[in-house]
């Protein structure tokens, strides 16, 4: 398999030749990033190599039950440059834009450390690693590992299918997004024989949110707007919001995909103006239009149908970037080409 995709091929020779290995994901983790970190590092431990994994942030409740078999450490600045210190070679899972890793970013100018990218982004597909595997056609980063370790021959355990189920499952959105595919399928497939529980991995991954995260929800919701006759779908959330319900960015997670639903919606934006003159953008298109060049022309990047940036910005200001360009792409569908609506 590998034979045919020489990044791989190389990858397989990093870890080969390395033997202290950092892990590292994107800021604000997510089911992709940690559980490939887990599967992977899980993984390279059967090799007999050592295995760090340090990221930018704090592992989410939702995911704390994945650190069982695998500590999850969260930046602070002397435990870092123990971690790089330690460590011949770093491997970013789930994003290959230098930036995303956070605090993690500079000390990579001070410590010479081998780097190895697996991604699945299509924004930044030149990577910053001696080796990237980027394959922006997987559905989830974990699905690129869950491949690394077959062509391996590495077993797959039930911890590491564990690990690799969560990844699928949170990057498809439960196997609902346009990034579910037979491969994703065949992979889950593959995952349950070994003997998961899907309802009980579901369940653990979604029993998570506060009763103020779904106030904050409902909110937010109950304002949205309607643009381009429905195609276009916005939602606003203010620092006073975040503030009243005692939430951060990273609590509006899942937010943004709730509106999909909306008959007629092509695109949704929220706006989350997390402090005052900071604001989040994240974009979703239920299918007919791509998105990601949106964020990436302002610095963020993401996936065609999901994708995100973060602006130095007001609510106000950051929809003026970015409205005009939604508008034109949601109106540039042809009518034919609709799906027939009561
Ligand atoms: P989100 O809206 O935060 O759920 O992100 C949607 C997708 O866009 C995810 O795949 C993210 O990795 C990506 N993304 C979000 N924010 C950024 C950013 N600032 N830079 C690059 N990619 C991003
Ligand atoms: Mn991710
Ligand atoms: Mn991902």
């Amino acid at each position: 398999m590998s034979a045919h995709r020489p990044e791989r091929r190389a990858l397989h020779d990093f870890i080969a030749r390395h033997q202290r290995f950092l892990l590292t994901t994107h800021i604000n983790p997510d089911g992709d990033g940690l559980g490939s970190e887990v599967a992977l590092g899980l993984w390279l431990r059967s090799q007999g190599k050592d295995v760090r994994v340090l990221n930018d942030s704090t592992v989410p409740a939702a995911f704390r039950f994945l650190s069982r078999t695998l500590a999850l450490e969260a930046f602070e600045p002397e435990l870092a440059e123990q971690a790089f210190n330690e460590a011949d070679a770093l491997v970013v899972l789930d994003t290959s834009n230098r930036q995303r890793i956070g605090r993690l970013a500079p000390l990579l100018d001070r410590h010479m450390v081998a780097i190895a990218i697996v991604d699945h982004h299509v924004s930044h597909t030149r990577g910053f690693g001696q080796v990237n595997v980027i394959e922006p056609e997987a559905s989830a980063t974990g699905e690129i590992v869950y491949q690394l370790i077959r062509e391996s021959g590495g077993e797959v355990t039930h911890e590491i299918a564990e690990a690799l189920y969560v990844a699928l499952m949170t990057d498809t959105g439960s196997f609902r997004y346009s990034n579910t595919d037979t491969d994703a399928h065949r992979m889950a497939a593959e995952l349950l024989g070994l003997g998961l529980d899907p309802q009980r991995l579901y369940a653990q991954v979604h029993s998570h949110a506060s009763a103020e995260r779904m106030r904050f929800f409902g909110e937010v919701l109950s304002a949205l707007e309607l643009a381009s006759e429905g195609r276009l779908v916005v939602l606003e959330a203010a620092p006073e919001q975040f503030q009243k319900h005692g939430l951060s960015g990273a609590d509006t997670d899942g937010l943004v995909d709730l509106p999909r639903g909306i008959a007629g919606a092509e695109v949704v934006a929220l706006f989350s103006e997390v402090e005052p003159g900071k604001t989040k953008v994240s974009l979703r298109s239920t299918g007919r239009v791509t998105i990601d060049h949106v964020a990436s022309r302002l610095g963020g990047g993401g996936h065609p149908h999901a994708a995100g940036v973060m602006l130095h910005a007001s609510r106000a200001e950051a929809r003026a970037k970015v409205l005009p360009e939604l508008t034109r792409l949601v109106d540039g569908l042809t009518q034919s080409a609709e799906p027939a609506r009561e």
